[in-house]
């Protein structure tokens, strides 16, 4: 395979001259940072009063870490290094655990921005002659501008069609010849279900590839959207808090995401004892922003699962991969007294070929035990009213799953189409047990 690269000479700088830059860019990050209310007081405490403190890469470690809870404090302007009327820009974080978070953007930070997006389009294989669909949520959201932006940056014709209404998604990709798209995973599953339901012909689209992301997904649920939709899906990874997309993604390897070191500090921490873990342990991903001055970002804890790859990439990068995120922290379910993250779930269910394209996960109180229920759709093989096949399809579910998760199901099985689909985010879990109960 030959690989492109939209910066060669970033994207496989050696490992000594990125550190090297990298540690320059820590730099002028504490200095922008000790301009913020926010920064000035917390680094105080810890000691840092000039960007000075920081002689090596390993002295991050002096810097303390930074938390959603603390962007919240800091609301509206307390993370703001410049003054108001050199910001251009606003995004938020859509809530995935809560209150919005804001970040501000001066021009320089969204040209920034819009380059490691275009750097990122580039690597799955794109260019000019393609014809982009964006088919995520525009807004506050970062998933619709920013990757508009950087769609236009590598000179893709960019439709900004934005997320739902499939009948019209399907209209656009034919009437202009789409040959990419970005959406979440679970939207992409929905749109396949869409398309056998209105009888769109796959060799009415042009489709060769989408970028997922915005939310969890197995590798089998990226298998099966590449089966489905014949076309190669890419992981898509960002945050608002590290501006949006673009902060790590595969290239045409398809083997890990590769973090665009030059823009971003990764560390991967235990999330208990905050300590750093050794390369390929699974933990805590832990940013810190280089290529943002209007709202310094040091040590954010992501909440999300990961771990660094060990060995180099087939396609020359120089920056590191992270496996894809399985979860957050706070994602975790505890189902009588047993840990279970969602994406265990979706693992044994995306990889049978009988069940369809959603599912969902319902958590219930019963006397003084916790119920799990795993609604899943049917494949488009299967018939409804035919009770015999039905009933041996769910038996297999929960013995598949009760194997793997340890915990006893109830499975539900449901039409396909029928389960509810999410325009953003997809809401997999409904917890519906009493809070503090
Ligand atoms: P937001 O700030 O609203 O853009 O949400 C960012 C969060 O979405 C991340 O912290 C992750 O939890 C999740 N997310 C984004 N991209 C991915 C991805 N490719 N895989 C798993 N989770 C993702
Ligand atoms: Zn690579």
């Amino acid at each position: 395979m030959t690989y492109q690269y939209w910066n060669q000479k970033m994207e496989t700088l050696p490992r000594p001259e990125l550190e090297a830059y990298q540690l320059g860019a820590l730099k002028t990050a504490v200095g922008q940072a000790l301009r913020t209310p926010f920064y000035k007081e917390r680094f105080g405490k810890a000691g840092i009063s000039s960007a000075d403190a920081i002689k090596s890469l390993a002295d991050i470690r002096k810097i303390p870490f930074t938390t959603k809870h603390d962007l919240r404090d800091g609301f509206p302007y307390g993370f703001l290094s410049i003054p108001r009327d050199e910001v251009v820009r606003l995004h938020a974080s859509s809530g995935t655990t809560g209150t919005p978070t804001t970040i501000y953007f001066n021009r320089e930070d969204l040209s920034r921005w819009t380059s490691f997006v275009a750097r990122s389009i580039y690597a799955t294989g794109c260019n000019k002659a393609d014809v982009f669909q964006n088919m995520i949520t525009y807004g506050l959201f970062t998933g619709g501008l920013g990757f508009h932006a950087g769609g236009e940056e590598v000179g893709m014709l960019v439709i900004p069609s934005g997320s739902g209404n499939t009948t019209r998604q399907f209209k656009l990709m034919q009437d202009f010849g789409t040959t990419v798209v970005h959406a979440t995973p679970s939207f992409l599953l929905h749109v396949e279900s869409k398309m056998r339901e209105e009888g769109v012909s796959r060799d009415s689209i042009k489709l060769r590839k989408a970028f997922a992301g915005a939310e969890p997904y197995s590798e089998d649920t990226r298998r099966r959207i590449e089966e489905l939709l014949k076309i190669d899906v890419y992981n898509s990874y960002g945050l608002s808090e590290m501006n949006g997309p673009g902060v790590a993604f595969e290239c045409q390897a398809k083997n890990g995401l590769h973090i665009w070191e030059d823009g971003y500090i990764a560390e991967i921490v235990d999330p208990d004892t905050l300590e750093p873990l050794p390369d390929g342990e699974t933990g805590e991903l832990v940013l810190t922003c280089l290529c943002r001055e209007a709202t310094p970002m040091l040590r954010y804890r992501t909440r999300d699962l990961s771990s660094f790859y060990t060995e180099p990439c087939a396609c020359g990068r120089t920056h590191r991969r992270l496996h894809r995120i399985t979860g957050r922290t706070d994602d975790m379910l505890i189902i009588n007294g047993v840990n279970l993250f969602p994406s265990q779930i979706e693992e044994v269910i995306m990889s049978m070929k009988e069940v369809g394209n959603n599912y969902l996960i319902v958590v219930e109180k019963e006397g003084v035990l916790d119920r799990l229920t795993v609604k899943t759709e049917v494949g488009q093989d299967i018939f409804m009213d035919d009770a015999r096949p039905l009933n041996a399809l769910r038996e297999k579910i929960r013995k598949t799953l009760q194997a793997s998760i340890t915990i006893n199901p109830r499975v539900e099985l449901h039409e396909s189409g029928s389960l509810p689909v999410s325009e953003g985010k997809a809401k997999r879990v409904q917890d519906m047990r009493p809070k503090n109960a």
